[in-house]
């Protein structure tokens, strides 16, 4: 039997007031898996993250199901303390305070589980260093490291990326997605937002497409071709 999902979207929808930006989006993700949500600009992937991570509120309890547990429209603490952490788009550091302090900022709400600032500086060599820098003192991949350490912190079950490579050369970005399978080999899952296709489906072990508030395609990513994923995106 395959492993029961640790979570499951169920026809979720997603509100801005009137304006709808979720149509019934379904989705399951199993611990250790890796999902990638691709889409143009204003697909949907970064409401989607938002609404898992308790950001915005999903309208049905039932429409996110974590851990077997209904929990949509939650808010965003009691998300954490479950064991979902977002890195947020332009990852959001606190500017005036150290890299270590915004780690510490990321174990506020804490599970039991492996991640400590020591966990983290050992997985991120260069935080160690810079531990005691402002956060804008360091380079965009650091800073990315930063932003994905302070959610770690949390020791969560479930990561969700959104545009870690935004802005960042292309060996840094490498080189961040190639500690990711590390993660997912200790059991965390993760939802990964790319504007960088190739990027997403290298990461992941399966992929979602949205266009328009709406799942257009779902496939294991190596099944998926490149064609598919470009007439499924533009929908041409
Ligand atoms: P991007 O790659 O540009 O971040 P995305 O796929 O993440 O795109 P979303 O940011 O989720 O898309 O946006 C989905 C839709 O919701 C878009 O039409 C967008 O204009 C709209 N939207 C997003 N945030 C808000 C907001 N705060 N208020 C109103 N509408 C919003």
């Amino acid at each position: 039997m395959p492993d029961a999902p640790l979570l499951a979207l169920r026809g979720l929808d997603a509100f801005y007031g009137d304006f709808q930006a979720l149509f019934g989006v379904s989705l399951a993700v199993a611990p250790g898996q890796v999902v990638a949500v691709i889409g143009a600009n204003g697909a949907g992937k970064s409401t989607l993250l938002k609404t898992v991570a308790g950001l915005i509120a999903a309208p049905r309890r039932d429409a996110v199901v974590f851990d077997g547990e209904p929990v949509g429209g939650l808010p965003a603490h009691a998300m954490v303390g479950r064991g979902i952490a977002l890195v947020p788009e332009g990852r959001r550091l606190f500017p005036s305070l150290s890299v270590e302090e915004n780690l510490l900022i990321g174990g506020r709400t804490r599970r039991a589980g492996p991640w400590s600032l020591e966990a983290v500086y050992a997985f991120f060599p260069v935080l160690a260093e810079r531990r005691h820098a402002p956060s804008t003192a360091l380079s965009g991949g650091q800073q990315q490291m930063v932003a994905i350490g302070r959610a770690l912190m949390s020791n969560p079950r479930l990561l969700l990326c959104d545009e870690i490579s935004l802005g960042l050369a292309p060996v840094i970005v490498r080189d961040i997605y190639a500690r990711l399978p590390a993660l997912a080999a200790q059991g965390t899952a993760m939802v990964i937002v790319e504007q960088d296709v190739s990027q997403a489906l290298a990461a992941a072990d399966r992929v979602f497409c949205l266009r328009e508030g709406r799942v257009v395609l779902e496939d294991a990513a190596r099944a998926l071709t490149r064609e598919a994923v470009a007439a499924a995106y533009f929908g041409v």
